[in-house]
């Protein structure tokens, strides 16, 4: 396993479409693995192929709450298959749009199917806080993040804020001075 630089936001190649696999080998099973021990040294609770500039449809997430522990998912090829009605809003974050938080509305329950880590077909009905976080990364899959579903003002001032920073980031390194890193746990709780 490998721990694998996951791509910030404006990089073009998060807003690429993956494509998907065409079975679940070895190569899958590895990169599955690599997104796994990526997303927990983050860490986060979930991730996208496309995160780590893999334009392969495979997701994993792991939630690690008090009310729900669901331990490693890794899913190729899901597809939501059935939604709700209902919506749920939560706060979302991604690991490749740092330091940022916004509420974004979307079905409270989906039903996903996918080919799991051995090559099966599986389905799985997903509510909460689970059921956002698989949306938010098939979402991934189609080059879409969550600042896509807000407003295109708020969208706007994140980008911005975010090449800021990363041109700061570049300054500080060709300066020699170290890298700073100013996220806490709590806010990279909810990264997904
Ligand atoms: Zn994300």
């Amino acid at each position: 396993m490998a721990i694998r630089t996951i791509l910030t936001a404006p990089d073009p190649r998060l807003k690429k479409k993956s494509k998907p696999v065409d079975s679940v080998d070895a190569e899958v099973r590895q990169l599955m693995d690599d997104m796994l021990e990526t997303m927990y040294d983050a860490p986060g609770i979930g991730l996208a192929a496309p995160q780590i500039g893999e334009l392969a449809r495979v997701i994993v997430l792991d939630i690690d709450r008090e009310e729900l522990k669901t331990g490693p998912i890794l899913m190729a090829n899901p597809e939501i298959i059935e939604a709700s009605d209902e919506d749920a809003t939560y706060e979302e974050g991604c690991l490749s749009v740092p330091e940022h938080y916004s509420d974004v509305v979307r079905p409270a329950k989906v039903t996903v199917r996918y080919l799991d880590r051995d090559g099966e077909t599986k389905e799985m009905t997903c509510e909460g806080l689970l059921a956002t976080c698989v949306q938010h990364e098939i979402d991934h899959l189609d080059g879409v993040l969550f600042i896509d579903h807000i407003s295109a003002l708020k969208r706007n001032m994140i980008l911005r804020k975010l090449l800021k920073a990363r041109k700061e980031a570049e300054r500080d390194e060709a300066e020699g001075k170290p890298a700073s890193k100013p996220k806490s746990k709590k806010e990279s709780a909810g990264a997904i």
